[in-house]
């Protein structure tokens, strides 16, 4: 039988922590937005005009299958600059805590991410990939279907 996780305490949701604490306001925002759950891809920006799931595609991948989440933008776009962006993160955590590379091996994409944001000493470099993510994505244009004609024009993910 699993065990059942235990509720939080008003101690703990009240606590701080050490996304709170990140000293550039940028980052903290963007951090706070991506928790929040309003950030600026594709799958929160078009839900506000009611475009459906499957039509929230990347901006950059521009093909069916490829909605714009916040997995696919942080853990799995091919985008060179997200890629690029993704891989200076790894290798600043992994520079600061060599250690982390056990753990990364193990953990979920998410796991991970948590795990650095929610370190005191990892959050600021785990800060600066999400706000290097929000700001490449504010620098394309959303890829826009709006009508079936637009949807049927789309291409399958290769
Ligand atoms: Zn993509």
């Amino acid at each position: 039988m699993p065990a059942i996780a235990r509720r939080p305490t008003l101690d703990d949701l009240f606590k701080l922590r050490p996304y709170t604490a990140i000293a550039r306001i940028s980052h903290r925002r963007n951090v706070a937005r991506l928790l929040a759950g309003v950030p600026p891809y594709a799958i929160e920006t078009m839900r506000r005009h009611h475009v459906p799931r499957e039509w929230r595609i990347c901006r950059f991948c521009q093909a069916r299958g490829a909605v714009e989440d916040e997995s696919h933008i942080l853990f799995s776009c091919p985008d060179p600059a997200l890629v690029a962006a993704r891989e200076l993160y790894f290798v600043d955590i992994l520079a600061e805590r060599p250690s982390a590379l056990h753990i990364r091996r193990r953990v979920s994409d998410w796991a991970f991410l948590a795990m650095t944001l929610m370190d005191e000493h990892l959050v600021t470099t785990a800060a600066a990939f999400v706000h290097s993510t929000f700001e490449i994505c504010k620098a394309t244009p959303p890829y826009e279907i709006l009508t079936d004609e637009d949807w049927a024009g789309v291409p399958e993910a290769v």
